[in-house]
């Protein structure tokens, strides 16, 4: 990608930043991403966004991102801004819902509005210091509101959001008060990554029951863009960990554990002090295990290292009573003069150390209730050079779909993993291919992989993210020159919102006045679904043409209604007709309709999995019965429809085309897939001007889109006005033209 930027924001810069009276020290603090983006950030230039870890009282904030040039562009936040965004909203509310505690939710109005406040001060700072061209990569939970306020400041830059931690089942996101906000802020990225497939698919599945919107399985399609999904699980630096293993102190550190444990059989637990971590669980799992093999209590020892984490929370100061007093309990009743079951340590231990550790155990044992990976799990694989060990891990780990040699357990069955457990020590040696198998996955996945497929990925997305539709603005587009006008207009969903009472339906004053206006100016037609009688009721007195039925007839302006057509009505009742029932019978919620020349399937009150689903299997199906036949199966919203050909809305759009050989400039509005092959039609038509425009929050075939019918209103309105008051030829009004209709 030549010499393109990428901007990494994550809530953290990877620095230690210190104090001494006004001056600043800045060192390195690589973590864990820091370590996945070392060979990236060689490649290419590269500037990292984030927080500098500790408060900077404002009058010293010049001075403080002067010591961190080296590091990035700081986002200094005062400690009301931090208490809310980070401790209240990220990591006492969507931790603890993305790992499926629910119970331990606390919705915060205030602590929502500074996460959004500090989520624009992050995208703020990317603006800041982003071109167009960049590549922009978001990391995490705390910053999942930064890819949509990027893409709505129309940056120029592909971007990229990883979602670190699990995506949790829609029926646990839903309960989350902000969630249209919060998905809709990831749905800015271009990629979207997870650790795992499933929480991908949750992720989807959140997108269509939160927000109503359908998705391919890699991709979801937004009115200005399309938003991919990749599934990326991270990895750790094998290397490095070989590494930390020839250091002289770890070798002492390692020879003097082996000593001690000489006798004994070693199970390690390396976890933060997390209420996520299964830490409780664990212990409880090893004590059930001596209990039932007293064989087995002087000779085994668990060495659990558990580091302090968000000590300032009532959570994780409650889990480490809880710890505190279950070690004590277990130490004091299998504990004897020459042994202690378990060496609890409540300290941060250095990587290197840890490597020492994971060489020791015979047996990793991590049982997190939920986790996004854990990181643990596969350095132990990639410590394990010379033996192999045996890594027990709960089956909730994202870790879990990738290391396919562990023992899976689940960590809310005390009594099946104190099997687990007394079986690997029993058979300790684990069988060397499977574990290889391990290896093998944590050698080609390392962190460093995972940060170059992800960037690999997103910078195929720098072109695309160019196309699709832009925001209609008869301002900027060239509506003033062409004399000759056709304005083909939907009516539900597109002139006037769709509402499920026809007497609710009435055209408002606006929309009367609007198209009375154009009469004057185009050629107008508004097309309908509903019967010719209720449309001269609503629109009879206007100077326009009508359609009604979605395409059975149509009225010239000042005109009569043609015979309404009679069709046979054999096809619709012998072939399409049992297919349709067949799916309503099995689909709850969804029925037949029956029109005047067509029949229809609608879904609209069924779970909306389902029916995107079976809609899907009908559309399928019908396509194949009705190979050759004159018959047109059309997928509208949430509806599947059956009709002659002849009679559509793509057949209409053809015919009023051909009727108005002369007009220069067609307009074409519409707001479902239907409407869309008017569209086609209207751009298959080599008119020097076509403009056509999709109302709704989907992707299109259409040039521009607008978001709801008061903006398409909004807009025709404004086209109006420039035609009775043309601007000056020549002034920056007449803007770029419409698009040339052939493609
Ligand atoms: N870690 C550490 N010292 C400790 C405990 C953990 O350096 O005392 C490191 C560990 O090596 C791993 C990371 O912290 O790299 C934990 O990552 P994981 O994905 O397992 O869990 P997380 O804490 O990110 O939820």
């Amino acid at each position: 990608m030549g010499e393109s930027k990428l901007i990494v924001v994550s809530v953290r810069l990877p620095v230690r930043l210190e104090r001494t009276g006004e001056a600043w020290q800045a060192s390195p603090s690589p973590g864990g991403l820091a370590t996945a983006l070392r060979s990236v950030a060689r490649k290419r230039p590269f500037t990292w966004v984030g927080w500098p870890g500790v408060s900077v009282p404002v009058h010293l904030q010049d001075s403080a991102a002067a010591a961190l040039t080296d590091f990035g562009r700081p986002v200094f936040l005062v400690q009301k801004e931090f208490q809310g965004f980070y401790e209240q909203f990220s990591n006492r509310l969507i931790w603890p819902l993305f790992h499926n505690i629910s119970g331990r939710l606390k919705f915060d109005r205030s602590a929502w509005y500074r996460y959004r406040v500090v989520n624009e001060r992050f995208a703020d700072a990317v603006l800041e210091v982003a071109e167009p061209g960049d590549t922009v990569w978001v990391h995490d939970y705390q910053l999942a509101l930064v890819p949509r306020l990027l893409r709505k400041s129309g940056l120029e830059c592909a971007i990229g959001f990883f979602l670190h931690i699990p995506f949790p089942s829609h029926e646990i996101y839903r309960t989350l008060p902000a969630r249209e906000e919060f998905l809709l802020g990831m749905l800015g990225a271009d990629l979207i990554g997870f650790h795992t497939y499933e929480f991908a698919q949750h992720f989807r599945n959140a997108c269509l029951r939160v927000l109503g919107i359908e998705s391919e399985r890699e991709v979801i399609a937004l009115p200005d863009h399309l938003a991919h999904l990749g599934v990326h699980p991270i990895g750790v630096d094998p290397q490095e960990i070989h590494a930390f293993a020839q250091l002289p102190e770890v070798k002492d550190e390692f020879e003097s554990l082996r000593a001690r444990f000489r006798t004994k059989k070693v199970i390690l637990g390396v976890d933060r002090l997390d209420y996520t971590k299964g830490i409780p669980e664990k212990l409880l799992a090893f004590e059930e295990f001596l209990r039932r093999n007293p064989h087995w209590q002087t000779k085994v020892v668990l060495i659990q290292i558990a580091a302090p984490s968000r000590t300032g929370v009532q959570e994780y100061r409650d889990l480490k009573r809880e710890v505190d007093e279950l070690v004590g309990r277990i130490n004091g009743r299998y504990g004897t003069f020459n042994h202690t079951p378990i060496v609890y340590i409540n300290q941060t231990i250095p990587r290197t150390r840890l490597s020492a550790l994971y060489r020791l155990a015979d047996v990793a044992f991590l049982t997190p209730l939920r986790d996004g990976m854990n990181l643990v799990a596969m350095e132990y694989v990639a410590a394990r050079t010379d033996n192999p060990g045996t890594l027990i891990l709960s089956e909730f780990a994202g870790a879990a779909s990738c290391l396919a040699g562990a023992r899976l357990v689940n960590p809310h069955n005390i009594g099946l993993m104190a099997d687990v457990l007394a079986d690997a020590l029993h058979n300790s040696s684990a069988v060397e291919s499977e574990f290889q198998g391990m290896r093998d996955f944590v050698h080609a996945n390392t962190s460093e992989a995972w940060a170059q497929r992800f960037l690999k990925r997103l910078d195929e997305f720098h072109d695309n993210r160019r196309a699709g539709a832009k925001r209609l603005d008869a301002v900027c587009i060239n509506v003033v020159e062409p004399q000759r006008r056709l304005f083909i207009l939907d009516y539900g969903g597109t002139l006037q919102p769709h509402v499920p009472q026809v007497s609710e339906a009435v055209p408002d004053r606006r929309v009367r006045s609007v198209l009375h206006e154009l009469a004057s100016l185009a050629s107008v037609y508004v097309i309908s679904r509903r019967s010719a009688a209720v449309l001269d009721r609503w629109l009879g007195d206007l100077p326009i043409g009508l359609v009604c039925e979605d395409g059975v007839a149509i009225k010239h302006a000042g005109g009569d209604w043609p015979a309404m057509p009679e069709i046979d009505p054999t096809v619709l009742d012998t072939m399409v007709k049992p297919v349709l029932e067949d799916f309503a019978e099995h689909t709850p919620g969804s029925k037949l309709v029956r029109g005047r020349v067509a029949l229809g399937w609608h879904y609209r009150t069924v779970d909306p999995k389902l029916g995107a689903l079976r809609a899907k299997g009908l559309y399928a199906q019908l396509e194949d019965t009705l190979k050759g036949l004159p018959y047109a199966v059309l997928r509208s919203n949430r509806a599947i429809e059956v009709r002659p050909a002849r009679l559509t809305k793509h057949s209409v759009a053809e015919r009023l085309l051909e009727s108005h050989a002369d007009a220069e400039l067609v307009f074409c509005a519409g707001n479902d897939r239907v409407d869309e092959g008017m569209f086609e039609v209207a751009l298959r038509s080599e008119r020097d001007n076509v403009i056509t425009c999709f109302v709704g929050d989907k992707d299109t075939i259409g040039q521009y889109f607008v978001e709801s019918p008061a903006e398409l209103v909004d807009q025709l309105e404004t086209m109006v006005s420039l035609w009775l008051e043309p601007p000056v030829i020549g002034s920056e009004l007449r803007g770029s033209g419409a698009a040339p209709a052939a493609k």
